[in-house]
C-alpha cells in the first residue's frame, strides 16, 4: 500500500519544490494508494509545487456557426448541427479520460479552473496566480505560455500515461509555428468560439526525439516519465519544424492531423 510519505519521498528525488508540475496521470497505474487520489494530490502540493492538470470537456461542443475557416481540421459535412449540453464549469463536467486525479483536483476549494469551455486546466499551488494571466477562450494554452515566457521552473510528469495524454505537446505545435484550430461550444447558454489543439493520437512517435532529456522513476507501481518543460517543448518544436508530419496519427482521413501537418488553421 503506497502512502503519502512514500510519494513525498520519491518526489524528493525530482526536486519539485517551487516548480510548476504539468501532471498527466492514470491513478490505477500507482497500484493501491492509501487514501486514494487525494493522497497523490496532497503529496505533490505538500512537496511545494504548483500543479497543472487538463480538465477537458467535449460534450458541449457544437458547430452552429459553420464558419468555414480554411484548414481548420473539420469535415463540416459530418459534424452535428447543435448540442444540448450547456457547459457551466461544474466539477462534474470533465471527460473520464482526464483521469480521477484531475477530476478530484478540480473539486478542491483551492483549485482554479481556467476559463475555457472545452479545454480548461485545473491549477493549484503556490504559483497559481502566475499561471492564470491572459487566459481566454482564444488562448487555450495560456498557462503553458506563462511558464515559457516567464521562464518558470517547470516539469512535465507522466504517470502511467504516454505522450497521447501530454498536452504540452500541443503547445510545442504552436511554438513550431502551427496555428491552432477554432471550435465552438455552448457555455452558460451562449455559443462561444474557442481555440483548440489538434489530434494527439500520434504523439508517442515523438518519444525517440526526447530520449536524452527523459528520466524515469517508479512511484508505487507507476512508471513515471519526467521532463524539463522547456527542454521538452523546445525539443519537440524543433522536431516538428524538421518533419511537420511527425505528429500525424497515421489515420489517412484524420482531418485534424492532415490540416495540422499543413500548418493548422489558415488565418488569412
Ligand atoms: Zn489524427
Amino acid at each position: 500500500m503506497l502512502t503519502k510519505e512514500d510519494i513525498v519521498d520519491q518526489l524528493g528525488r525530482l526536486n519539485i519544490a517551487n516548480k510548476v508540475v504539468c501532471f498527466h496521470s492514470s491513478f490505477k497505474s500507482f497500484g493501491d494508494v492509501q487514501g486514494g487520489p487525494q493522497t497523490i494530490i496532497d503529496a505533490f502540493l505538500e512537496s511545494g509545487c504548483t500543479l497543472v492538470c487538463p480538465t477537458f470537456f467535449y460534450s458541449a461542443q457544437t458547430y452552429p456557426a459553420r464558419i468555414n475557416y480554411l484548414n481548420n481540421g473539420i469535415d463540416y459535412e459530418s459534424v452535428p448541427e447543435m448540442c444540448s449540453v450547456n457547459y457551466m464549469g461544474a466539477t462534474s463536467q470533465i471527460e473520464p479520460s482526464m483521469g480521477v486525479i484531475a477530476k478530484m483536483l478540480l473539486g478542491i476549494e483551492y483549485t482554479t479552473r481556467t476559463k475555457h469551455p472545452t479545454n480548461s486546466f485545473a491549477i493549484a499551488g503556490k504559483d497559481k496566480a502566475l499561471l492564470l494571466a491572459n487566459q481566454s477562450p482564444f488562448n487555450v494554452y495560456s498557462a503553458y505560455k506563462a511558464i515559457y515566457s516567464e521562464n518558470l521552473p517547470a516539469l512535465v510528469i507522466l504517470a502511467g500515461v504516454d505522450f497521447e495524454s501530454c498536452t504540452p505537446i500541443h503547445y510545442a505545435e504552436e511554438l513550431a509555428g502551427k496555428s491552432l484550430f477554432r471550435r465552438w461550444a455552448v457555455q452558460n447558454g451562449q455559443v462561444v468560439e474557442v481555440e483548440e489543439g489538434s489530434c494527439s493520437d500520434g504523439f508517442e512517435s515523438l518519444r525517440p526525439y526526447v530520449n536524452k532529456i527523459e528520466s524515469e522513476i517508479k512511484i508505487g507501481d507507476s512508471l513515471v516519465r519526467v521532463y524539463n518543460f522547456h527542454c521538452l517543448v523546445d525539443t519537440i518544436a524543433e522536431a516538428i519544424v524538421r518533419d511537420p508530419s511527425i505528429t500525424h496519427c497515421g489515420i489517412e482521413n484524420c482531418h485534424r492531423c492532415n490540416d495540422m501537418v499543413r500548418g493548422g488553421r489558415n488565418k488569412a
